[in-house]
């Protein structure tokens, strides 16, 4: 039985725990969704998640909680785990604008820009265009880091905002700049889980 774990330490926790059990469903996939607080949570771990919020506070806890390590091993072995906004910002390998206290999990080659969107333009949905799909899928940006450089080969675009790439795929790895688990649309959540089973 597929084990999703959600990192449930600080952010959009339970919305991302609803996206996950709809997109298993649809997929008719028996599974369960676990909100994930304790290093013990991750045996028999099937897939994670690292979902929007502060990145500064997610990285303490994961710390503080023994987290960081562990899943960063798991990510190292090939563990599929997809970070969204605050997510995608602990999934980095350089981040413009951390604090020098703040912790990463540093699995994926890009850099990103924490703050990089500015005050007036801090928060907004705009159409994404999916690598993986035709329809567009409504992206909610909020104080979204910004990808502004793909660091290796091993990263492929998935995500784009006009000609801006606001998503990628590295092997087991997705960051995504903006939250698909604010809305009702479970795509990228199905492209996500899709590849865990
Ligand atoms: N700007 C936030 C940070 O640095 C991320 C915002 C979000 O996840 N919505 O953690």
């Amino acid at each position: 039985m597929v084990k999703v774990g959600v990192i449930g330490l600080q952010g959009d926790v339970s919305e991302h725990i609803d996206a996950a059990k709809k997109a298993l469903e649809n997929l008719g996939v028996s599974g369960e969704v676990v909100w994930l607080r304790k290093p013990e949570q991750l045996e028999g771990i099937s897939a994670i998640i690292i979902p929007g919020g502060e990145s500064t506070t997610i990285s303490r806890l994961m710390v503080e909680n023994g987290l960081l390590e562990p899943v960063r091993k798991l990510g190292e072995e090939g563990l599929p785990i997809m970070g969204t906004c605050a997510g995608l910002i602990m999934l980095s390998k350089e981040v413009i604008g951390a604090t020098s206290e703040q912790k990463f999990l540093a699995l994926l080659d890009v850099r990103v820009n924490r703050n990089a969107y500015g005050r007036q333009v801090d928060s907004f949905e705009a159409p994404v265009k999916l690598a993986f799909s035709d329809e567009p899928f409504t992206g909610v940006f909020i104080r979204a880091p910004r990808i502004v450089e793909l660091l290796s080969d091993r990263v492929k675009p998935i995500a784009w905002l006009g000609d801006r790439v606001v998503g990628v795929e590295q092997d087991n790895l997705i960051g995504l700049e903006f939250h698909p688990e604010l809305t009702e649309d479970t795509r990228v959540h199905e492209y996500f889980l899709g590849n865990v089973i």
